[in-house]
């Protein structure tokens, strides 16, 4: 598949990620070039590209996305705290790989603006 991204290839097991969660839905791992102390990718089996691509037929995906999410910063002790749940798209956002995922970042206090 032309469209096919790295985040597919961990999805199919073909090169290694350090996978906390996974369920039907979706799949999280941590990032390899994690920017806190806590960071996890939450990704869902199905790609959809960007932002953009999300319709009435997939948001059940990226809302399940966002309560894999929740569920992971509370199992790792986060979730009274605070942390932060990001999603990049295309250029400008910083995205660099076209298969949505929610950054989860925790474990340091956060600064804004994120620039
Ligand atoms: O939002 P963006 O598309 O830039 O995020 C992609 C993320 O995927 C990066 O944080 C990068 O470190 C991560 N990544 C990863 N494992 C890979 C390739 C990229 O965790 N094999």
């Amino acid at each position: 598949m032309s469209n096919e991204t790295i985040f597919d290839k961990i999805i199919a097991r073909q090169i290694p990620a350090d996978i906390v969660y996974e369920d039907e839905l979706s799949l999280a791992f941590r990032d390899i070039n994690p920017q806190a102390p806590f960071h996890v990718l939450v990704i869902p089996k199905t790609a959809i590209a960007t932002i953009n691509d999300i319709n009435a037929d997939n948001a059940h995906l990226v809302g399940h996305l966002y309560v894999v999410a929740a569920k992971l910063a509370k199992e790792y002790g986060f979730a009274e705290e605070g942390y932060r749940v990001v999603m990049n798209c295309n250029e400008h956002g910083g995205q660099t790989v076209y298969h949505i995922h929610l950054h989860v970042l925790a474990g340091k206090a956060m600064g804004w603006p994120p620039y």
